[in-house]
């Protein structure tokens, strides 16, 4: 008989392993399916940033980060703004990556998650709300159905005609083999830009040192130039920083990876859902990989579990438009924010750099002629939204300006002209739900609540002129007053209310 689950998902990273968790904890039966033979399997990243402990905490999953050994703590050894070295304290985490997601797999297992390893999909008919797979297994193939089908197959997951990319980048590892345990205790983390190029390395357990030297493959055309154990070798020797490591042996051969960051725009199809790498990758550079899958996981989690419980056809495209919004704002943020740090690195002007320092996604092919007029629209849609966004997040950098004067208590002020309400997808416990929020230049996004509190209808009576002091009596029925005026300075400082009276004294009339 056929076994039937709510969710299947594919892949035990921390996408995978964070969904399961989450959408267990929601009261939905979850199968994950992971198909490396090896577990722990080997794995990079092991940089972790403070984020992820927020995270570990709201899954109520300390054993983790106790149950793995932090290697980092020490500063770390940086050459990037200027060619000279700087010591700056460090503030995330080192971990051994294949360590920290095995016990995740292992606390999933222990809450109810069932695991299928080694194990891959071999066959999907069926629906959405009714997909039929084939599973092949050591022991066969297993028969199971489940309802919603998520990739979190991380950069493995099927790459499709419609991904975007941003300039190509490879990235050669290896672990070094240190002299002496004192040389390994004393080894700190270090970070630098080469000029075409950078390099991080980090101590791991076990005597060993991680190298890593993310580059262009594009800019080298010659096959022995791109042969991993001569690049990471040669980089090493050119480096300030990583030099010592040059003449250590390697404890096995490097090896060499696609870091290319790319958004993957038909991500969310009925029923199949991508997260983590599967939707969009990172630039290696921010270290910030594994954080971002987990939250971005946590994310769609509520926006799949108000799909799968939806009562109509609107609820489902709300969870929609909320896992889409977020795919977005957090691909198109990470991109700007990592072309920032390309752009302050002390060989920004080499065309490694300047070709890094402006936040940019092309599509390989034109391919969308492949796909149906539906879908074709879908990814037009994604397409234009994520350069949107793209082009907005640079300006939304904080401008020096003039100091706001003070809020007139004593005049009446309304929203200003160019503040918008408009209706926006929120994450409101487990469900996603449609609420009016504020849209104004000076904010990142739409926000619909202020310090826990939704803003309207609260803020209704600021469509017209208002009285401060009366706006401040009222709100102060719903929060202490002290809070009250704090929440309509907010409004002030950011220029979203402005006074309500024209320079011949009369008032705007009331919209
Ligand atoms: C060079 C490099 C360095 C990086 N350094 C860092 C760092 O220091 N810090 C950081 O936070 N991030 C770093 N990252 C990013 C980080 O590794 C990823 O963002 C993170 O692992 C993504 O998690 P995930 O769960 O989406 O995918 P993964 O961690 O890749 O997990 C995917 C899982 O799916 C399984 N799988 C694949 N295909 C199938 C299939 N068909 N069926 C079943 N299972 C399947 C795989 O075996 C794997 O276990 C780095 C990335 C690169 C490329």
């Amino acid at each position: 008989m056929n076994r039937t689950f709510d969710m299947l998902v594919t892949g035990a990273g921390p996408a995978g392993l964070c969904v399961a968790l989450r959408l267990n904890h929601l009261g939905h039966r979850v199968l994950l399916v992971e198909r490396s033979p090896l577990w722990p399997r080997p794995q990079i990243g092991e940089a972790l940033t403070p984020g992820v402990r927020n995270i570990i905490d709201y899954l109520d999953a300390d054993e983790v980060l106790e149950s793995v050994p932090i290697l980092a703590g020490k500063p770390t050894s940086v050459r990037w703004t200027s060619e000279s070295i700087e010591t700056v304290a460090h503030d995330g985490a080192v971990v051994e990556r294949a360590a920290f997601d095995a016990v995740l797999l292992r606390l999933a297992v222990a809450r109810g998650v069932e695991v299928l390893r080694p194990a891959s999909l071999a066959q999907v008919d069926g629906a959405p709300g009714a997909w039929r797979m084939q599973i092949a297994t050591p022991d066969g193939l297993r028969n199971v159905e489940a309802h919603v089908l998520l990739d979190a197959q991380g950069r493995q997951s099927r790459r499709e005609p419609q991904r975007l990319r941003a300039p190509r980048l490879s990235t050669v590892w290896a672990e070094a083999a240190m002299e002496t345990p004192a040389a390994h205790a004393d080894a700190a983390t270090r970070v630098e830009a080469l000029d075409d190029g950078w390099m991080w390395g980090a101590a791991l357990p076990g005597g060993r040192y991680r190298v890593m030297f993310t580059f262009d493959p594009s800019a080298r055309d010659d096959a022995l130039e791109r042969e991993p154990a001569s690049v990471l070798r040669n980089a090493c020797t050119r480096s300030a920083l990583f030099k010592d490591i040059a003449g250590l042996p390697w404890c096995d051969s490097p090896r060499m990876c696609v870091s290319t960051p790319y958004v993957d725009t038909l991500s969310w199809q009925d029923g199949r859902i991508k997260l983590g790498d599967a939707a969009f990758a990172l630039d290696p550079i921010s270290s910030s990989g594994v954080e971002k899958a987990m939250r971005f996981s946590l994310q769609a989690a509520i926006a799949i579990n108000t799909w799968c419980r939806a009562s109509d056809a609107s609820e489902r495209e709300l969870a929609q438009r909320f896992y889409e919004s977020r795919l977005i704002e957090s691909a198109a943020r990470h991109l700007a924010w990592t072309a920032g740090y390309y752009r302050q690195a002390w060989c920004a002007e080499s065309p490694f750099w300047r070709l890094r320092s402006t936040p940019a996604l092309t599509s390989d092919t034109v391919a969308t002629s492949s796909l149906g007029d539906e879908t074709a629209a879908r990814v037009d849609f994604m397409t234009h939204a994520l350069q949107d966004e793209l082009a907005h997040v640079p300006s939304n950098q904080p401008q020096p300006g003039e100091p706001a004067p003070p809020l007139p208590l004593h005049s009446p002020i309304r929203f200003a002209r160019n503040t918008g309400i408009v209706v926006v997808p929120c994450a409101t416990g487990d469900r996603v739900t449609a609420h009016p929020a504020l849209q104004h230049p000076s904010l990142d996004r739409p926000v619909a609540f202020w310090n826990g509190v939704a803003l309207f209808p609260l803020l209704d009576m600021l469509t017209r002129a208002t009285h401060p002091l009366e706006l401040i009596a009222f709100l102060g029925r719903s929060m202490e007053a002290a809070r009250a005026q704090q929440l309509l300075e907010w409004l002030w400082s950011k220029q979203m209310v402005e006074p309500a009276v024209f320079s011949g004294g009369n008032t705007y009339p009331a919209s």
